[in-house]
C-alpha cells in the first residue's frame, strides 16, 4: 500500500533541516517523491523496493535519475519550492488565482 510508510519519521531532512515524514517525501515535489528520498530514507526501511511496488514505473525512473544526476542549483531548487508551494496554495484554493495576501 503507497502510504503504509507515510507516518515513518526521518529525524532531519538536509535540506529542511528538520524532521519529516516519509508521506511529505513521498509527495514533497508537486505529488512526486523528492528527488533524494531514495539516499534519505534507505537506512529506515528499503525505500527502493517500497517505491518500485507501488509507483508507476515512470514515476521510479524519473526518481532514480534524478537520484544519480548532480543536484540543482540552490537557486533554481528555491524557484522549483515557490512553485511548488504556489501550486499546493493553487490546488487548496481553486477559486483562487492570487496567493493569500499577508498583513503588513
Ligand atoms: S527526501 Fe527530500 S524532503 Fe525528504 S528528508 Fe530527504 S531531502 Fe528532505
Amino acid at each position: 500500500m503507497l502510504n503504509e510508510h507515510d507516518q515513518d519519521v526521518l529525524p532531519r531532512c538536509p535540506r529542511l533541516g528538520h524532521e519529516l515524514t516519509f508521506g511529505y517525501c513521498r509527495q514533497e515535489a508537486g505529488r512526486k517523491p523528492c528527488r533524494l528520498i531514495l539516499d534519505c530514507w534507505w537506512e529506515q526501511f528499503d525505500v527502493r523496493a517500497f517505491l518500485q511496488a507501488n509507483l508507476p514505473a515512470e514515476t521510479m525512473t524519473q526518481v532514480e535519475g534524478a537520484s544519480a544526476s548532480p543536484p540543482p542549483s540552490k537557486m533554481l531548487s528555491l524557484v522549483e519550492m515557490i512553485q511548488q508551494a504556489k501550486e499546493r496554495l493553487a490546488s487548496a484554493n481553486p477559486d483562487s488565482e492570487d496567493p493569500p495576501k499577508q498583513a503588513p
